[in-house]
């Protein structure tokens, strides 16, 4: 499948600097951020630099600078917010089916408080 990244979506004017985040964690490859609209005591978005739009886009296309750097940064805000040892969910929306609002690669980092069976 081929990707065409729309650069004017809200995260992409996050990277860009036009619109303010509340930044968590940074490194050269990923930027993490709290949710505007938190689904739990900690709901970070752990999001890639380059332009992708999903994690198959992100997989097929990125370097393996991109994908160590994007990876390492999920682990260290999960020892930042201190979710690591009791738990949390890992989410990437992606796609029509999985209602991915925002067409820009992100992990949703959900914890803080027992989360429950998610099923559907
Ligand atoms: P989804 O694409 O369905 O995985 O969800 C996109 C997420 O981005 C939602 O949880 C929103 O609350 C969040 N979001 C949207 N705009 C912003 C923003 N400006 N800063 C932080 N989070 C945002």
């Amino acid at each position: 499948m081929a990707y065409t990244y729309d650069d004017q979506n809200i995260f992409a004017k996050i990277l860009r600097g036009e619109i303010p985040n509340n930044t968590v964690f940074e490194n050269d490859h990923a930027l993490a951020f709290r949710d505007i609209s938190p689904a739990a005591p900690t709901h970070v978005l752990v999001i890639p630099k380059g332009p992708y739009v999903s994690m198959d886009h992100f997989t097929q296309e990125a370097s393996e600078a991109e994908l160590v750097g994007f990876m390492r940064a999920i682990g260290e805000v999960c020892r930042l917010e201190g979710v690591s040892e009791d738990g949390f969910r890992a989410i990437a929306n992606t796609g029509e089916h999985g209602v991915q609002e925002v067409q820009h690669l992100h992990v949703h980092i959900i914890g803080g408080r027992p989360l429950g069976r998610m099923l559907s």
